[in-house]
């Protein structure tokens, strides 16, 4: 790695021990834009890398809430404003337990570029808390969310730093959250994407990420002269960037075969048809419940506590969680020919695993530009919203296609060598220079 880049990471480990996820994704970043630097030494000058991995401001409060005891609950409430050089702080609130300023940070930094990839005017940010919303009621979620909009109310504005969901934050806690925010700030605006179509919401958002990643794979596919039809595919998860990119493989003719959660995988040797997706939707966003319920139904495997990157297929499209696919995981899918891998949550993959790919030659899109159509939506729902409109489902979505077209266009220009295409390499290097050209334009900031 570049001599100087090394020494900002070195400086990085140093400034952040306890944050490993943080570390990782900085590290990923900056051994895949090393060549780029050295070859453009313009960027080493100003402390521009020293500025782009440290967040401009991180905001930590407490979220004090009564449960349906009575009894008083604290929780962390986090806002992590990464990185504003070419706009608005944006990127998703995580309520789970493991949450924490090193996955915030990570997500946070991760979050910039992938923003400046989908072209759009979006600036960094993530938050969240570690509150767990499993097994709450629809009034404890909404007390917690109301204590926790008092504190980040104060930073977050339709031109500052306009959040949205992640992990356990959906539709029902954006509507409680742009609630709470209209009342304390008496002001009807987009501060959060990701609303009900009742109060500003966007079309297609809802779907956006996980649409967005199939819309990536058919360019990876075409660009290797292949077709999505009929192919085999592993997803992980079941919420909502998992769900809807099952939704838009089953439209396109592939095959998905799994979901997971965190107790287990749900095989289906058959694939998942739509009326099958129908009745996990139901399970996961009304009933709330887990996939364990699906046990006894014929043709459907149950695998306890196991993720499913064992079972044969072609591509896999890690949708859960940072770091679940493992070193061995990966080992596992290259042996069982696996030959596409799309990132469909952020960090799905170890530097491990990852190194296991690139070794075997895998086709390997990162999450932040498979996983960018989230975003990009929610920067169309924006941008509705400063119109005082709403466009059509076929609008957004052709909208949406666009862009994950030309992240894939942008990735190929700044990745390929050869006839080989490194997707990291061109998403991290096509992310970098955008935010890191404003930043210089802008001066030490
Ligand atoms: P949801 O809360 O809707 O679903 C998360 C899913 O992942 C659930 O099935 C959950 O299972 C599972 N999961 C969560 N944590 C773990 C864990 N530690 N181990 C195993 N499974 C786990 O979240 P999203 O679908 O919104 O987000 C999924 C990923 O996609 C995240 O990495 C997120 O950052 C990323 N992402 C989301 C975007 C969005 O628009 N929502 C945009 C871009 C990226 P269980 O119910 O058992 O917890």
């Amino acid at each position: 790695m570049n001599k100087y880049l090394t020494e900002v990471l070195v400086k990085v480990r140093l400034d952040n021990p306890h944050e490993p996820e943080f570390i990782q994704a900085v590290e990923e970043v900056l051994v895949s834009i090393s060549e780029f630097i050295s070859d453009n030494t313009k960027y080493l000058e100003n402390g521009l890398l020293e500025r782009i991995v440290e967040p401009e401001k991180v905001f930590l409060f407490r979220v004090p809430w009564i449960d349906r005891d009575g009894k008083v609950q604290v929780n962390k409430g986090y806002r992590v404003q990464f990185n504003s050089a070419i706009g608005p702080y944006k990127g998703g609130l995580r309520f789970h337990p493991t949450v924490n300023l090193s996955i915030l940070k990570f997500l946070g930094f991760e979050q910039t570029f992938k923003n400046a990839l989908t072209g759009l005017n979006l600036g960094g940010g993530k938050g969240g808390s570690n509150f767990d919303p499993s097994g709450k009621t629809d009034d404890e979620i909404m007390r917690f969310v109301q204590s926790f909009a008092i504190e980040l109310s104060k930073h977050i504005g339709a031109n500052i730093d306009v959040p949205a969901g992640d992990i356990g934050v959906g539709g029902r806690e954006i509507g409680f959250l742009f609630g709470q925010y209209k009342r304390l700030r008496d002001e009807f605006s987009g501060v959060l994407t990701g609303k009900g179509l009742t109060h500003g919401g966007s079309l297609v958002r809802t779907e956006a990420t996980g649409y967005g990643v199939v819309y990536m794979l058919t360019n990876v596919l075409e660009h290797f002269e292949e077709t999505i039809v009929g192919k085999r595919v592993l997803v992980s998860g079941s919420g909502n960037v998992a769900l809807y990119t099952i939704e838009k493989l089953i439209e396109l003719g592939a095959k998905a075969l799994t979901v997971s959660d965190s107790k287990g995988t749900l095989y289906f040797k058959n694939g998942i048809t739509k009326e099958l997706l129908e009745e996990i939707k139901e399970l996961k966003f009304v009933k709330r419940g887990r996939l364990s319920e699906f046990k006894n139904k014929t043709g459907i495997e149950y695998i306890e506590s196991k993720s499913p990157w064992d079972i044969k297929a072609d591509i896999a499209i890690p949708c859960a969680t940072e770091n679940e696919i493992s070193e061995e995981d990966a080992k596992t899918l290259v042996n069982n020919n696996v030959r596409y891998v799309l990132e469909g949550a952020n960090m799905p993959t170890t530097s491990e695993g990852y190194e296991v790919f690139r070794k075997n030659n895998i086709v390997f899109v990162p999450g932040k530009a498979a996983n960018a159509g989230g975003v990009a939506v929610s920067g169309l729902e924006m941008a509705q919203n400063s119109q005082r409109e709403s466009w059509s489902f076929e609008n957004v979505d052709m909208k949406l296609k666009s862009i994950m077209k030309n992240i894939h266009t942008q990735m190929v220009e700044n990745g390929t060598t050869g006839s080989n295409v490194d997707y990291v390499k061109g998403a991290n290097i096509a992310g970098f220079r955008k935010v890191a050209d404003a930043m210089m334009a802008q001066g030490v900031v």
